[in-house]
């Protein structure tokens, strides 16, 4: 029998509407002696059931919610079969991609665990003291997919600190990965690395980002800011753009680049190595001019506490980049901070434009594909944002 969690009067109210979190100011007591992980019975100040969840003494985030069915059974073939639905949810995928996020923590009701799939390798990520304890489960769930043959942790995320859990990495399942995998998404191929040390990630996210760059690049000249390992700067060179410059502060993020061009057989165009805020207004000094920026800069404001100094930084990213479109180029910019709302990031993006003298029409948005979904009852999985602007 679970231990058993009583809220405060009235704060079940949020549950009710089947949001996942309960925060420390909610609860009143804690009957019984979880340990971190542990599932507890949340009941209301008035003893009604509200739902299962998952424990987390050491956080602000006390609980997360398994399930709001009180005939539910929090146990192996439970945790189980939420991975692999999850997973078997992104089988339409497969004729896109190998790679896809697999689960996506709360938003596929499997909370604190993210596990992304790169080929035939899945790199989890156990965020919570819950998707510890159970990550044995969730590492068999894993290897038991089609094609799987490794299931790799790379639980070095400082969210764990906030849970009071240390860093960890390494082969959980299967035979160990080779240093360096070839995904492959529509016909290119990228480069990716995530064994101990070396950390060549890939934005499975910005999927839709990447197709929206091959259906305009043709015949432009692209300005890649923020490029990371250049998987827009590949697609536009392959795609007929006339040039193609990759701008990141990160010389490693640049070699990768390298190689993602040497694998599509693409020239890497120009690299710039610096600081984009200090490197965009070098090339607005020089009068340089593009026909597609591409602007997708890493989490300026994880939380709303961050929003204020990270809209000024969003302002000038923007209004440099509005300077540097040609006349009818398109800006294709991106926030991927939880802590802006979307209406908040269109708004700065306004204001940019209105400062730089430029007339910018939306003509696309993008978000999160659908292997990063946002479940209705809770709007805190959404996080990235996209505009596609074309200019006068
Ligand atoms: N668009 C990329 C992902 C960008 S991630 C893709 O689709 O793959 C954000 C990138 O910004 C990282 O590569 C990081 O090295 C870089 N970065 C962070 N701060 C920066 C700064 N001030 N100037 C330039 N690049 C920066």
């Amino acid at each position: 029998m679970e231990a058993t969690l009583a809220l405060r009067a009235g704060r079940e109210k949020s549950t009710r509407r089947l949001h996942p979190w309960i925060f420390s100011g909610a609860v009143a007591d804690v009957r019984g002696n979880p340990s971190p992980g542990d599932t507890v019975r949340v009941v209301s100040a008035q003893n009604d059931f509200v739902g299962f969840g998952a424990y987390s003494p050491e956080s602000q985030l006390r609980v997360r919610m398994w399930s709001f069915d009180p005939d539910a059974v929090i146990d192996a073939e439970f945790v189980a079969g939420r991975v692999i639905a999850a997973a078997h949810r992104r089988a339409h995928l497969a004729s896109i991609s190998d790679s896809a996020r697999l689960v996506f923590s709360e938003a596929d009701g499997v909370p604190g665990v993210v596990a992304d799939r790169y080929g035939n390798s899945v790199v989890l990520q156990l965020g919570t003291a819950a998707a510890d304890r159970w990550s044995d489960v969730v590492a068999d769930a894993l290897m038991s997919l089609d094609g799987v043959d490794c299931v790799y942790e790379r639980s070095d995320i400082d969210a764990r600190e906030r849970e009071g859990l240390t860093q960890r990495t390494g082969l959980l399942r299967g035979n160990q990965p080779p240093p360096e995998s070839i995904i492959n998404e529509r016909g290119y191929r990228f480069s990716v690395g995530f064994t101990e040390g070396q950390k060549t990630g890939f934005y499975l996210d910005q999927r839709n980002a990447r197709a929206a760059v091959a259906e305009v690049a043709q015949g432009r000249r692209v300005l890649n800011a923020f490029s990371y390992t250049g998987a827009f700067s590949v697609i536009a060179a392959a795609k007929g753009a006339t040039e193609v410059t990759s701008l990141d502060s990160s010389a490693s993020a640049l070699v990768g680049a390298r190689r993602n061009a040497e694998l599509n057989q693409v020239e890497v165009g120009e690299q710039i190595e610096g600081d984009a805020f200090a490197e965009l207004r070098k090339l607005r000094d020089r009068a340089r001019s593009y026909d597609l920026i591409l602007l997708d800069p890493p989490k300026l404001a994880p939380t709303e506490a961050q929003v204020e100094r990270a809209s000024r930084a969003y302002k000038d990213l923007n209004l440099l980049a509005a300077k540097l479109l040609a006349p009818g180029g398109i800006l294709m910019t991106f926030s991927c901070s939880g802590g802006m709302s979307p209406d908040l990031f269109q708004k700065v993006v306004a204001g940019a434009a209105l400062d730089a003298r430029r007339n910018l029409r939306i003509i696309g948005r993008l978000d999160q594909p659908s292997d990063h979904p946002v479940p209705l009852n809770f709007p805190e999985a959404a996080y990235l944002k996209g505009l596609i602007l074309e200019a006068d």
